[in-house]
């Protein structure tokens, strides 16, 4: 049974086919003209998605070697992101499914990160029930246990900025382009992680704090830049390593007390931060050190993807999940 997937939840469109947990194809078009402006432009992504929706599709149908004919069903990104695009595919994932009389499957973006686990080539093994996700991306950062494939509970999560937000707001501030999270992850490679010291947020429970480390970051360049014009430059790479560093202690801090108050052992991780090196480092030495398995998706599964779509497709469409016809776009959308 092969399925198409369609992703255009905010500035990147995926589409993807699988068909049995294999994923036949993903092909993703990001959009380069939110650089320019160093952060996605609602309006743009929305007009990017319109242009490059059916290419897309067209590209992701042929890598798989199939005919539209062939598909049984059209799974969507029902929610959370961007309306604008949002609404761009999921209009075109319904009319398609209108037009071929297959159903059409509603998919949570955030459950689509979490389930991206599941792909057959994602991760060597696969995690059981219960186990706990670290989700770190663009817009969310949360602990989520996975007690089964559609019933999930957020444990913890950001009471303000996302991780993402972190990596790319600091990377602003030490003027990177955007986004920022996979250069500061480079350039910490060679650079010291110790070198400078940031407090870390008091925040009760599970939950995340990042707008604090965001002003700490620009209060402590605005000083230094005023007793030396070059200090970032001087500093990059010790900028973005200590940067870094904070940012995954901050996270790291909290899994593991996920971990411990829960006794659950499996920890995943999701969600485009999740392609940052160290926090994948630090998930493998968890394994040593607390007795975890750790489950760490391949790189092209945590960025925005279809893929991740496809494989709630997948699982919904064996449970015979579908959606009617008065589906629609929501921005927000609870896992
Ligand atoms: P959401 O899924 O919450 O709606 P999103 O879809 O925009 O948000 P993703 O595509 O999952 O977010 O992730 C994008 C984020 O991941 C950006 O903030 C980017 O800077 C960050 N990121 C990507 N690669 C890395 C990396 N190697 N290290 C740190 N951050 C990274
Ligand atoms: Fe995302």
């Amino acid at each position: 049974n092969y399925i198409l997937a369609i992703e255009s939840s905010c500035d990147d469109t995926g589409a993807s086919v699988i068909l049995d947990n294999k994923i036949l194809s993903n092909v993703v078009a990001s959009q380069k003209i939110h650089e320019l402006y160093g952060g996605v432009v609602p309006e743009l992504a929305s007009r990017a998605h319109q242009q490059n929706i059916v290419p897309v599709v067209d590209q992701a149908l042929k890598q798989a070697n199939i005919n539209k004919a062939e598909l049984k069903a059209i799974a969507y990104t029902r929610g959370p992101g961007l309306m604008g695009s949002l609404l761009v595919g999921g209009s075109f994932a319904k009319s398609l499914s209108q037009s071929l009389d297959i159903p059409l499957i509603e998919v949570n973006h955030m459950q689509g990160h979490i389930l991206a686990n599941f792909i057959e080539d994602a991760n060597a093994d696969k995690p059981t029930f219960p186990f706990i996700c670290l989700t770190v991306s663009g817009g969310h950062t949360q602990i989520v246990k996975i007690n089964d494939y559609f019933d999930m509970e957020i444990l913890g999560e950001t009471i303000d900025d996302a991780a993402g937000e972190a990596f790319d707001k600091a990377g602003k501030i030490l003027n990177l382009p955007y986004p920022a999270g996979p250069i500061i992850d480079k350039k910490s490679k060679i650079g010291n992680p110790t070198r400078f010291k940031f407090t870390k947020p008091r925040v009760d429970g599970l939950n995340f704090s990042f707008s604090g480390l965001k002003t700490a970051i620009l209060y402590f360049i605005q000083k230094e830049t005023k007793l030396n014009p070059n200090f970032i430059e001087e500093n990059i790479d010790d900028l973005c390593a200590s940067i870094q560093h904070t940012i995954v202690n901050i996270l790291m801090d909290k899994l593991k007390q996920a971990s411990d108050q829960t006794g659950i052992k499996q920890i995943a991780i999701a969600g485009g931060v999740s392609a940052n090196s160290e926090i994948r480092a630090r998930l493998k030495e968890g394994e040593e050190k607390f007795g975890w398995k750790a489950f760490i998706p391949k790189f092209e599964y945590t960025t925005d993807n279809a893929a991740m779509i496809a494989i709630v497709g997948q699982l919904k469409y064996e449970r015979e999940l579908f959606a009617d016809k008065t589906a629609k776009s929501v921005a927000k959308y609870h896992i």
